[in-house]
């Protein structure tokens, strides 16, 4: 269910870009927290857990493909939101249809939210299994460990190298695979996370963690740390902040080659490699784009009339 398509993007430009679609992995619209779910499902398979608990705001990718999966596998769904991002969305809506039990908190109470939630559940005698936001965790960086060696197979079937990976990094586990696939491989090219909010050196520092808790000890501190390349150019003001420049760039992705991307994730992403090339003169490179998903959020933001 996982694979998905890589194909070169006609574009003017002094390198060779190539674009993943992850967004078309065929569940639930897709995404990158398609992938993570589908490792967290089978986990909660194994452990024949009777009800999920996780976390998101109102816009969350994840928690819409999450509770999908409950929904799917007729699990009851718990996602613990803080009321100050719970703005109605497409992705909240298709919670509400997918039947999830939303309990809505500040901010700073949803730690002991969780916790409170996930003890109530166990005393009722029901079996309840918590994923973190986002799909952050071990599970979620094996996801991408995973994509990175079907963009590997691809490759050798293809008889191309990506010189340069770019995605958009939120919580950073998405990177943090495609890292880890890189050196247990030993392979020779520069992953390049553009951040959609984090800054420098925390965020950074957030994706070494999860690498390190992934492979152990096998790698030096050296080695993870001169493949992290987590770039805060293009945050902007932080989660969500738009401006005409990646407007511009939703507008032509859509146009030219019938692409959806968003203002928080994918657009942002794209446009800030896009400055990242120039601004390094990166030329007669293979390039290669990952399209984490929120196609959901396109829809947000055609709603709001952004694009006409
Ligand atoms: C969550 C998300 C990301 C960020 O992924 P991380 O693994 O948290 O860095 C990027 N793009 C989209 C569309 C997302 O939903």
């Amino acid at each position: 269910m996982s694979s998905s398509v890589i194909y070169k993007l006609n574009l003017e430009s002094k390198n060779n870009i190539f674009i993943k679609r992850e967004d078309l992995i065929p569940f639930s619209f897709g995404g990158n927290k398609a992938r993570k779910a589908k490792l967290f499902f089978e986990e909660i398979d194994l452990l024949k857990a009777d009800c999920v608990v996780t976390y998101g705001s109102g816009s969350s990718n994840h928690c819409r493909v999450v509770s999908n999966m409950c929904a799917s596998k007729k699990l009851k769904c718990v996602i613990i939101s803080p009321r100050e991002t719970a703005h109605k969305t497409f992705n909240s809506q298709l919670m509400e249809l997918f039947g999830a039990a939303i309990i809505s908190v500040s901010v700073n109470e949803v730690h002991d939210t969780i916790k409170k939630t996930m003890k109530e559940i166990k005393e009722k005698g029901n079996n309840p299994y918590f994923i973190p936001g986002g799909g952050h965790g071990n599970i979620g960086t094996k996801a991408y460990v995973e994509c990175y060696q079907e963009i590997q197979r691809w490759e050798k079937n293809n008889h191309i190298h990506f010189d340069y990976i770019f995605m958009a990094s939120g919580t950073g586990t998405t990177q943090a695979g495609l890292v880890c696939g890189q050196l247990m491989q030993g392979d020779n090219r520069k992953i390049v996370g553009i951040s959609i909010a984090r800054k420098c050196p925390e965020g950074r520092e957030v994706i070494i963690e999860s690498i390190r808790r992934y492979l152990g000890d096998e790698f030096k501190d050296e080695e993870i740390q001169e493949k992290t390349n987590f770039i805060d150019d293009y945050i902007l003001m932080g989660y969500g902040t738009n401006s005409n420049e990646i407007k511009k760039t939703i507008r032509d992705v859509m146009i030219d080659f019938g692409i959806p991307m968003d203002e928080i994730y994918t657009g942002k992403a794209f446009w800030g490699m896009n400055n990242y090339i120039i601004k390094n003169k990166i030329e007669d490179k293979n390039i290669l784009f990952i399209h984490t998903g929120g196609t959901p959020l396109f829809f947000d933001y055609l709603k709001k009339e952004e694009l006409l």
